[in-house]
């Protein structure tokens, strides 16, 4: 018997809080219930991923800059952008289970890498550039 938890079964929206560990969880349970853990592998999930990432901006592909946040704010596209994002996340954690990376962990440590390279004092306003 495979655990499905009851929001991925009503399908509604969740009335418990409902963690990254958790999603991570009915993903496991989703792809073991079809039994495409043998598809799973590293490669085929960052490559599945990319694809995905792809598809997030194939919707932004030819909107101005200066027009982007206004257009998907709202309506259609705000839901089409979110569909994309929720593939991109989903991917994103499939592949960090497969690895055993725990990504809040890993995503915690890259920040404060960042908030101790960019210093507020010497960084407001300005954008990070390679030298
Ligand atoms: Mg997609």
């Amino acid at each position: 018997m495979v655990k499905v938890s009851r929001v991925v079964k009503d399908a509604g929206m969740p009335t418990e809080p409902y963690a990254v560990a958790d999603l991570q969880a009915d993903l496991r349970a989703f792809r073991d219930a079809r039994d495409w853990g043998k598809f799973h592998d590293p490669k085929s999930l960052v490559l599945a991923l990319v694809g995905e990432v792809g598809e997030l901006a194939e919707l932004f592909q030819w909107v101005p800059a200066d027009e982007a946040r206004a257009e998907f704010s709202s309506g259609q596209r705000q839901v089409r952008a979110g569909e994309e994002m929720a593939d991109v996340f989903i991917y994103l954690l499939n592949l960090a289970d497969v690895l055993d990376i725990d990504l809040l962990d890993a995503a915690r440590q890259k920040l404060a890498a960042a908030a101790e390279r960019f210093p507020e004092s010497r960084h407001q306003g300005v954008a990070p550039h390679k030298s």
